[in-house]
């Protein structure tokens, strides 16, 4: 505690309360109940935009200001230091306005900062000499517990290990533990579970063994204070000395090992007032669960509960849509839902629109987004929310080229991420060594140079690598569109103009358009809010919908839109885009949240009407499936579908393109890249016809490359 525990804190007798009337004016009647709630357990049960968080703070001001506990005897935690600055910011503004009662001296932060404050200040009395460091990635001591264990791993395992560790301890699961409870949680891990339970021991032990110092990561943070309090009665009694009075916003996300925090912080006691809203769960896949919140009344069972069912952020337009999106969902959660009801005056109906692609989308996002602006919402005002953070190029390259100030928040702008500077930069790197390439030779060679960076041809297992995957995938399409535009561009006029794109998006300005991925979204509002990327794989996500359709993951989908849908106060617009790149098969479909709740077919919509198909859609030899995605087209079967390679023949292809490829001086991918040589090797051509029919070999290639090739295959086949 930065504040030594005040064990002489006086608490203000009764009769010097400050007036508190002002702290109610606007409130409304159940508000004004867990408000004016005795001291004791108050749960406040509620829709997104009822005024969950208005309550809190209000609440925590009206005990003060009534003299039933100091300010200082307030702890108020949150989950976010976002979400934590957003409630200091409120209880200052509320002590101006009620004159002075003291609220801006409330302790409001995240349970990790709470906790490590304690910790400091408990930890010698506890321990003694030895002290303790915080160890703020845990990074490198996970590689080599990883080594130990004898796994091969790359930055991304690391990293997902690290997640499951996290996920492990936030659930209070011990290594021994660990395989079972995956089992049952049914989480998606790229690894196997006894692996993963070894190298969380090694971690563990890692940690321990450190001279002179103990290594502690946050969860530890939180494990020592618990553990503090639970097994020192001084230490429990000094601390809840100092704080009598606990208010939790957001109470659905609280992990076990966060709820044993607390549970240590009260001891017997049940000052505890918890809000939140168990359809806004959106980070189960951290630990998270809602549980707590939905039992606190058998917990407490003569705790005042209150639910809010008055939306006051939005329109009744878009709290309909709300009411309809969540209406559908199923599970335990969806049993606590409110019906909301919308106080703000009318405004438009919420948009939808198909688009051909998402180039499209995002041009018509930027132009409606101009046009609010133009007639006088405040850029600050709007967002735009996706899924997922590989998203938001499209729309940073729409905004730039509409001349629309923004910042992308919860995550770098595309061109600041590490695979987006590594790709830059190896490009740039083969620009330099002489690579002269253009047309479609220059798109796929920019694959291969970004296929040791992890644009593999299917999407990998594991988060960060899969993160890593839709962003190298999304500059590759940019790329493809580049390359589609202007046939004559070579590798460094390719390069340069990443470059200035790059530099072009920079400084962010805080007054602009926020671009927020839905979960960085969650407890914020806006005007205006687009949502865009609404077609099924990307929202629900595609890795969700692999649990099954009915699955919990997918659930958990259906609340992230809630959760977008219900940050909008006026605008909402709602878009999806029927291919992901110009020209690409229009193979998507709408998301499944919107069925019912959305006019379907592009005709309905207003948007803008698919572009008409080029030719025939491409279909897989093997299985006759209509093809999509580069890597399939290029290969004409599904990536999946069975290969009947002459492996003998695309070994001699592959010897003859080295020998090539350095007569040449050119990198290998110039003269052919892998894909095309197993086309070759699977399709076996045996004249000019049959081999400009394979994508990637075009007039040039033919007659540079055509002999060579129908040769090898004549002797080898
Ligand atoms: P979320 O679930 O998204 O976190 P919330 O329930 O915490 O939402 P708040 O952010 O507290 O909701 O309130 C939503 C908006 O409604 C805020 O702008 C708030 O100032 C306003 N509001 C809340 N209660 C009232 C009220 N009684 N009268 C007028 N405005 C209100
Ligand atoms: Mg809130």
């Amino acid at each position: 505690m930065s504040d030594r525990p005040a064990k002489m804190v006086g608490m203000p007798s009764p009769g010097s309360a400050a007036p508190t009337e002002g702290l109610l004016d606007d409130l409304d009647e159940e508000q004004r109940e867990a408000v004016q709630a005795p001291r004791g357990p108050v749960c406040v049960l509620a829709g997104a935009g009822t005024g969950k968080t208005r309550t809190i703070t209000r609440r925590i001001a009206h005990l003060v200001a009534s003299g039933h506990v100091a300010p200082s005897q307030v702890l108020a935690v949150t989950f976010t230091s976002r979400a934590a600055g957003e409630m200091r910011l409120r209880l200052r503004s509320l002590d101006q306005q009620a004159g002075g009662v003291g609220t801006g001296s409330v302790q409001a932060m995240t349970f990790h900062a709470a906790a490590r404050r304690q910790l400091q200040y408990f930890w010698p009395r506890l321990v003694g000499d030895t002290g303790w460091e915080l160890l703020d990635s845990k990074f490198s001591v996970v590689a080599q517990a990883a080594n130990r264990a004898g796994m091969k791993t790359g930055t991304d395992d690391v990293r997902d290990l690290a997640g499951e560790i996290e996920w492990a301890k936030a659930s209070l699961i011990s290594p021994e533990t660990y395989p079972a409870e995956v089992a049952k949680a049914g989480r998606d891990i790229p690894f196997d579970a006894a692996k993963v339970a070894a190298v969380y021991a090694g971690y563990e032990a890692a940690k321990a063994r450190r001279e002179g110092t103990t290594l502690l990561d946050f969860d530890d943070l939180l494990l020592h204070t618990a553990a503090a309090i639970e097994n020192d009665a001084a230490v429990a009694q000094e601390f809840r000395d100092r704080y009598r009075c606990f208010v939790v916003d957001e109470y659905q996300d609280v992990t076990p090992l966060q709820q044993r925090v607390l549970d240590a912080w009260l001891g017997e006691r049940d000052d505890l007032t918890v809000v939140g809203d168990a359809n806004q769960t959106i980070y189960s896949f951290t630990g998270a669960t809602p549980n707590y919140l939905l039992d606190f009344s058998r917990r407490f069972p003569e705790a005042t509960v209150v639910r809010l069912e008055r939306d006051y952020r939005s329109t009744p337009q878009v709290v309909s849509l709300a009411n309809r999106v969540i209406g559908a969902a199923r599970g335990r959660m969806a049993g606590s839902r409110l019906h909301l009801v919308g106080q703000r005056p009318p405004g438009p109906e919420p948009s939808f629109s198909e688009n051909p692609d998402e180039v499209a989308e995002a041009t018509a996002v930027a132009k409606n987004i101009k046009k609010l602006i133009e007639a006088g919402t405040p850029p600050a005002e709007i967002a735009v929310l996706y899924r997922i953070n590989a998203q938001s190029e499209v729309y940073e390259e729409a905004l730039t080229a509409a001349g629309v100030a923004f910042q992308v928040r919860g995550g770098e702008g595309f061109f600041s991420r590490q695979e987006i500077r590594q790709s830059l930069l190896a490009l740039q790197r083969a620009a330099e060594r002489g690579v002269e390439v253009a047309g479609p030779e220059l798109a796929a060679g920019v694959r291969e140079l970004l296929e040791p960076l992890g644009l593999t041809t299917e999407a990998p297992a594991g988060t960060r690598a899969r993160e890593r995957w839709e962003a190298l995938t999304a500059l590759a399409e940019l790329v493809d569109e580049d390359v589609a535009q202007r046939p004559e561009l070579t590798l460094p006029a390719l390069v340069t103009e990443l470059r200035q794109r790059a530099d072009s998006r920079h400084p962010p300005v805080v007054q602009g358009v926020t671009l927020a991925s839905l979960h960085a979204a969650k407890g914020l509002e806006w005007d205006a809010v687009f949502l865009v990327g609404l077609a099924d794989g990307t929202l629900p996500i595609s890795h969700a919908l692999s649990h099954g359709a009915d699955s919990e993951a997918v659930e958990e989908e259906r609340r992230l839109f809630y959760v977008g849908i219900t940050r909008a106060r006026v605008h909402l617009a709602l878009s999806w885009a029927l291919a992901r790149a110009p020209g690409g098969r229009q193979g998507r479909k709408p998301s499944r949240f919107l069925n019912g709740v959305a006019p379907h077919t592009a005709a309905d919509t207003g948007g803008a009407k698919p572009r008409r198909q080029r030719g025939p859609a491409p279909r897989c030899r093997v299985c006759n499936a209509a093809l999509s995605t580069p890597a399939s087209i290029m290969l004409r079967r599904c990536e999946n579908c069975p290969s009947d390679i002459n492996e003998d023949l695309l070994a001699e292809l592959k010897d003859w393109r080295s020998r090539t490829a350095k007569e040449m001086s050119v990198p290998a991918y110039v003269v052919f890249t892998d894909n095309t040589l197993i086309a070759i090797a699977e399709t076996l051509p045996t004249d000019d016809a049959a081999l400009v029919a394979i994508p990637g070999i075009g007039a040039r290639k033919l007659e540079q490359f055509g002999p060579d090739v129908l040769e090898l295959v004549r002797s080898r086949s």
